[in-house]
């Protein structure tokens, strides 16, 4: 079958179109700049890509401009729109309503609607995709899959907060964390690489890229992640500041002469490494600066290395174990510095990491020792595979 994977956001259209039998890719690509002029990038394995500027005045236009591509005589990977058989949708939040993924309906649809306000930045972009793909492939089988599903097995003592009650209640104040569908598929592949039982393996997955969280995985089931109730708690990140004592807002308000919004944006897009080192929110950046002696961009790195080891010992301890470290997205997968600092405070665990293993980059690797008390591994995400798998179980 081949599966469509769309991610919409409120200006970009990420795909794939992907064979799930052979899980190979046919073709990927990326849509910019949508209601503001245009561009398309379209890879399509094993042909030469396409870049254009094409007017895009809508997501329905970049739909449509990704299907003729798909299909094009030359730069095209199938004969005809008839072959894509489903299509896989990335919703970045299911609120409470979705533990799992499904099948498009106008219900789901009115349900997913529903969580808008819990992120109104993403998910009415989200589902303008969806829209927009409804139109252009009638009668095709669609499925939303969630970036908070995977959470939704958290306990109440890691998912709520110390906040009057009602707060839940009446506005859903909790923790719901995101990148649940890369946290799943790294915890889902940890055991078959290593050949064990994952109901008894306890993993803690880091998923360190541009944006950043930390899961703790008991016996398959997220138990609590570094995420909440939107993606800027938790780790320190490219731009968004992590955790954060509350009170830090209305004092820089008042200073800056900003509202509450103004300064949470400050938190989401202007803080985190970046903020810090006034150098980049990229690692690559970061550590060259950080060489050349910028004494910010050093501690930048410092300081996500801190965080990162801080919270992976919470939840070695929430979870009374951990057997498993995975690394993964941009920085876990690519930047071994990254890594080996992380594990040189979790020695008390018993961890050693084997230098000449912590020099791969983007590969499934055991990077401890043969006797390390705990396994460290990387293990390269694939949110889209992911997406298309879950798709395909949903359809079929
Ligand atoms: P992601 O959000 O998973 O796509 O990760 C993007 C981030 O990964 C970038 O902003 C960089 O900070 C980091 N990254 C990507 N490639 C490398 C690399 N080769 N070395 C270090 N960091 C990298």
């Amino acid at each position: 079958m081949k599966v469509l994977v769309m991610n919409c956001g409120s200006s970009s259209l990420k795909y794939q179109l992907i064979d799930s039998v052979s899980e190979a890719v046919l073709a990927k690509g990326l849509c910019e700049r949508i209601g503001i002029d245009g561009r398309l990038t379209h890879k399509p394995t094993g042909k030469d890509s396409v870049a254009i500027e094409a007017d895009m005045p809508s997501h329905k236009a970049a739909v449509s401009l990704v299907l003729s591509h798909l299909t094009d005589p030359v730069c095209g990977v199938i004969r005809d729109l008839s072959e894509i058989e489903a299509v896989g949708h990335r919703v970045v939040h299911g609120g409470e309503k979705f533990a799992r993924s499904v099948v498009l309906n106008g219900e789901v649809i009115a349900e997913v609607e529903k969580c808008n306000e819990l992120a109104p930045l993403h998910n009415p972009a989200n589902l303008i995709g969806i829209n927009a793909c409804q139109e252009l492939m009638p009668g095709v089988p669609m499925v939303a899959v969630f970036d908070t599903a995977f959470h939704q097995t958290m306990p109440k003592k890691a998912y709520l907060y110390g906040l009057p009650y009602e707060y839940y209640e009446k506005y859903k104040v909790r923790r719901y964390g995101f990148h649940g569908t890369s946290h799943s598929y790294v915890s889902k592949r940890v055991p078959e690489i290593l050949n064990r039982d994952g109901a008894s393996l306890k993993t803690i997955v880091c998923h360190l890229g541009n944006g950043s969280s930390i899961c703790a995985v008991d016996g398959g089931q997220s138990v609590d992640t570094s995420m909440g109730f939107t993606p800027l708690e938790g780790l320190v990140m490219g731009t968004r500041s992590g955790d954060l004592d509350p009170a830090v807002l209305e004092y820089i308000a008042g200073k800056e002469g900003l509202d509450v919004g103004g300064v949470v944006n400050v938190l989401n897009k202007k803080s985190g490494v970046q903020g810090i080192s006034g150098v980049s929110s990229d690692f690559r950046d970061l550590d060259t600066a950080s060489r050349e002696g910028n004494e910010r961009a050093a501690a930048a790195l410092d300081i996500f290395c801190y965080r990162v080891a801080k919270y992976v010992g919470s939840y070695a301890a929430a979870m009374n174990g951990v057997d498993v470290i995975a690394f993964t997205a941009g920085i876990g997968e690519n930047d071994a510095n990254v890594r080996a600092e992380v594990c040189a405070y979790l020695g008390y665990l018993g961890i050693a990491i084997d230098g000449e293993a912590n020099r791969c980059r983007g590969e499934e690797k055991v990077i401890s020792t043969a006797d390390s008390k705990v396994t460290v591994m990387v293990v390269p995400t694939n949110e889209e595979l992911a997406i298309a798998r879950e798709t395909v179980a949903l359809v079929q």
